[in-house]
């Protein structure tokens, strides 16, 4: 540990976390430190602050970024936790630890053929659309279980838990409540639930996996030619 401006956030996250879980119960979640869009610089402050989790939502944008680093840092663990296209399959799975958004059969059987071909998967999760909203990715919660257990016996992916973003216009609580329920009954562990501004009811509500870029790097520039949302 330093005394870096980082390594205070981090430390005062830490925290902050043990907090809120200690009042509801919990034990507390694992803390993905969202770098998307934060240069290499920034995430080397992470890194010897003593970081070492983290989530990226492009699969270019952390090609680009990760493999130096993961030369000094061995241990690190990388999440993707925005969509995947098929086309750009190989280099995630050559990339992640950990896949947080497995949204379709399609891509179920892609990753099912590359396990096929000797390859070690990535540990996977399945984003629910809790909300069922239109433009969001995510199996519906009520074809998740079908699918999740589709993906376990018939197509034997290593399915660790379930990952959700709920709408932001709506109270987290069922939201998370809901993926919790889910996944209790499907006897997965992991849950990934919570960002900046509802990590607080995510852990009530038992995330074990928490996603935080905001609160930890500060408000992120712009996105040029962003056309993802
Ligand atoms: C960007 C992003 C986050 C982090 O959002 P903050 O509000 O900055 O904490 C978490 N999860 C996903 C899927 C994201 O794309």
């Amino acid at each position: 540990m330093n005394d870096t401006p980082f390594a205070q956030r981090l430390a005062q996250m830490h925290a902050q976390i043990a907090t809120i879980a200690t009042q509801r119960q919990r034990p507390a979640p694992c803390l993905v430190a969202v770098s998307k869009t934060q240069d290499a610089e920034t995430l080397r402050a992470a890194l010897l602050a003593g970081q070492r989790r983290f989530g990226e939502n492009r699969v270019q944008e952390a090609a680009a970024k990760w493999p130096a680093l993961r030369q000094d840092y061995p241990d690190l663990c990388l999440h993707l936790i925005g969509p995947l296209q098929t086309n750009k399959l190989k280099l995630a799975v050559d990339l992640f630890d950990v896949i947080e958004t497995l949204d379709r059969p399609r891509l179920a059987e892609a990753l099912a053929s590359l396990q096929q071909e000797s390859k070690t998967l990535p540990r996977l999760l399945v984003q629910v659309n809790t909300g069922a909203e239109p433009q969001k990715a995510g199996v519906l919660p009520a074809d998740a279980s079908a699918f999740i257990r589709w993906c376990q016996q018939d197509l034997q992916l290593p399915i660790d838990g379930l990952m959700a973003i709920p709408p932001v216009d709506q109270p987290r609580t069922p939201h998370f409540a809901l993926l919790a329920r889910l996944a209790r009954e499907l006897g997965l562990s992991a849950l990934s639930m919570g960002m900046s501004d509802d990590w607080p009811e995510a852990i009530a509500q038992g995330a074990t996996h928490i996603r935080l870029g905001t609160a930890l790097f500060g408000e992120r520039a712009p996105v040029k030619n962003a056309s993802r949302f």
